[in-house]
């Protein structure tokens, strides 16, 4: 009884709060997409990575893109000018985060990265700020443990590219209270996304469904099958996929693909087998677009 009379009162302390400032930790593929589009939406974002030259490429990946969408008449000028404006860079997690009412932690997706990193921003983000996950896999409940506001914890999972991808995937952990999927359901909904609510289980409901597919391709290419590009033209022709599997995994980037592959294999068995292929991709430092090589080899 008293607990729950806590829980309410946290709740209605929460409903009153607006999220305006939002800070992104890890500036990598999902960051930087994450912070460009939350800065678009208007919130004022500070975006930071451990790696100065992250940092250095996130940035002038956002003006390329913010470039080429006014060039492509998606947004103005002046939308693009006062998006960047919004925008500022650190790689001090305190400086990052002493203001914010919302953090998405998008680092790499290892547990134990995972839990040093809500251990800090526990102790340096305000006591009302949500701290969120962009885990494609891993268990919220199991992060936000590591916290003293579990209640204030939850998983945020955006899609790659981030400003262009109309999904949010939110997961509550065991303890995420509703005030806390509702500010985090109508923040992404601020960005321009619409959500669908997930119980958590390892690899929600896309990233489940998406390792399968992606890893069935790769064996199938190992097999000698079909081609990389003829698998993808079948799923795109035949099955009306908008994009191959193997194009998607290259975009997403095969190490953290295989990361996901390993985690789900490990909670889900062996349906999740890492395919042989991507293993050795990824030992080959073949990671997909961001290295230049993957399935495709990349010139831009
Ligand atoms: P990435 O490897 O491109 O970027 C990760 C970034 O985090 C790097 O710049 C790295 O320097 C930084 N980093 C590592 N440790 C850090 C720390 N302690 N503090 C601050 N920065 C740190 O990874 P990504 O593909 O952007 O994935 C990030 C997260 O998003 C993962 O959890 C992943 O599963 C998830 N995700 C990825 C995709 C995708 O398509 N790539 C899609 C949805 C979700």
């Amino acid at each position: 009884m008293i607990k729950e009379k806590r829980i309410s009162r946290a709740n209605k302390k929460m409903e009153s709060i607006k999220i305006n400032n939002i800070a992104v930790i890890g500036s990598g593929t999902m960051g930087r997409g994450i912070a460009y589009t939350a800065a678009l939406a208007g919130f004022d974002v500070i975006l930071q990575d451990i790696s100065i030259e992250a940092i250095d490429k996130a940035k002038q990946y956002i003006i390329k893109e913010a470039s080429t969408s006014v060039e492509k008449g998606f947004i103005t000028g002046e939308q693009k000018e006062s998006a960047l404006q919004r925008l500022s860079y650190t790689t001090d997690l305190i400086e990052a985060v002493q203001t914010a009412d919302l953090v998405v932690e998008a680092i790499i997706e290892v547990m134990e990265a995972k839990i040093n990193i809500f251990q800090q921003l526990d102790t340096y983000a305000p006591r009302h700020a949500i701290l969120a996950t962009n885990t494609s896999t891993m268990s919220p409940t199991e992060i936000a443990a590591s916290t003293s506001r579990p209640g204030q914890c939850v998983a945020m999972h955006f899609f790659n590219p981030v400003h262009k991808m109309k999904l949010v995937e939110i997961i509550r952990g065991l303890d995420t209270s509703d005030a806390t999927v509702q500010l985090v359901r109508q923040t992404a909904e601020e960005m321009g996304k619409e959500t669908v609510e997930v119980n958590e289980f390892p690899g929600f409901v896309t990233s489940r469904m998406n390792c399968l597919i992606g890893n069935e391709a790769m064996n199938m290419l190992m097999e000698g099958v079909a081609s990389a590009e003829d698998i993808d033209k079948a799923m795109k022709l035949g099955l009306n996929h908008p994009m191959g599997p193997l194009q998607l995994a290259d975009l997403v980037g095969l190490d953290s693909r295989l990361r996901n592959m390993e985690y789900l294999y490990k909670h889900l068995g062996e349906k999740y087998r890492p395919s042989p292929l991507l293993v050795k991709y990824v030992k080959a430092g073949r990671l997909g677009r961001k290295s230049g090589r993957g399935f495709y080899t990349y010139t831009d």
